[in-house]
């Protein structure tokens, strides 16, 4: 049966002697692979259009159960060129790609993650893209996907990590990696491995979870609390993706060329 959808390629890899096999996210699929026939050879009818980031319409043919479809059509809405020719944009962007292809299932439609990805593309090609975007991008995604960070009660009693108080407000938290969530002082474990956190800081992830991402590129936050929340979230993806996780580097060298 022949489908159709819309899709931003995560990845192609380099399948046989010159066939590649696409992953996209698409909005009815989420991750969907499909098999391409020898889009390498010279006059390939997809062009360029199987290279990460592109945004396409596509068309592809498998029975309902088939673990890899094949891809049949597909037409460029938007190359998002830029993004690639630029090596440390995309370099940034490997690891959103990578943070997709890591954390969700085949088959499972998120629409939001979908529409959060293509709106931080097409935010990175008109600006240039900054930190608190890509900051942005990795907490909103966390959040969609189910795997937020846990920073605004202890992980372990449930007491409410930020009190008016501001004596204890200023103070600094225990992010605790295994428990992907802060620790109140009194449920804090010698050994665990953990990170120091600023009320600050958690008032600013607190924040950053609230805004809406139409107005994300136009506020400006203090550098010291965008690498502190930055760490502490790459932290917390790269212990939650544990042995799996794929460098970026690795990643790159994946791309045929
Ligand atoms: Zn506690």
């Amino acid at each position: 049966m022949l489908k159709r959808t819309k899709g931003i390629v995560l990845r192609s890899t380099v399948f046989g002697e010159a066939d590649l096999i696409v992953t996209y996210l698409t909005p009815e699929y989420g991750l969907l692979k499909v098999f391409a026939k020898s889009p390498r050879k010279v006059k390939s009818r997809f062009g360029s259009s199987l290279e990460p980031l592109t945004y396409s319409r596509i068309s592809f043919l498998g029975k309902e159960e088939s673990a890899l479809p094949r891809l049949t059509q597909s037409d460029i809405i938007r190359p998002f060129q830029a993004l690639r020719e630029d090596f440390r944009t995309f370099l940034s962007l490997s690891e959103i790609l990578e943070l997709n292809l890591s954390f969700l299932a085949e088959r499972d439609p998120h629409p939001e993650i979908f529409m959060l990805l293509l709106t931080t593309l097409s935010k990175i090609e008109g600006t240039g893209g900054n930190a608190l975007l890509y900051l942005y991008y990795k907490i909103k995604f966390l959040q969609m996907a189910g795997y937020s960070p846990k920073l605004d009660v202890c992980g372990t009693c449930g007491d409410a990590m930020l009190q008016n108080d501001s004596a204890v407000a200023d103070r600094r938290h225990a992010f605790c990696l295994p428990h992907g969530a802060v620790v109140c002082s009194r449920c804090k474990r010698e050994g665990d491995a953990s990170m120091s956190l600023s009320g600050g800081a958690l008032r600013f992830y607190r924040s950053l979870l609230q805004w809406n991402s139409a107005v994300v590129d136009r506020i400006s936050a203090p550098e010291s609390l965008l690498s502190e929340v930055g760490d502490v979230i790459d932290s917390h993806i790269r212990y939650a993706l544990g042995p799996f996780r794929v460098s970026s580097r690795k990643y790159l060298e994946s791309i045929p060329s």
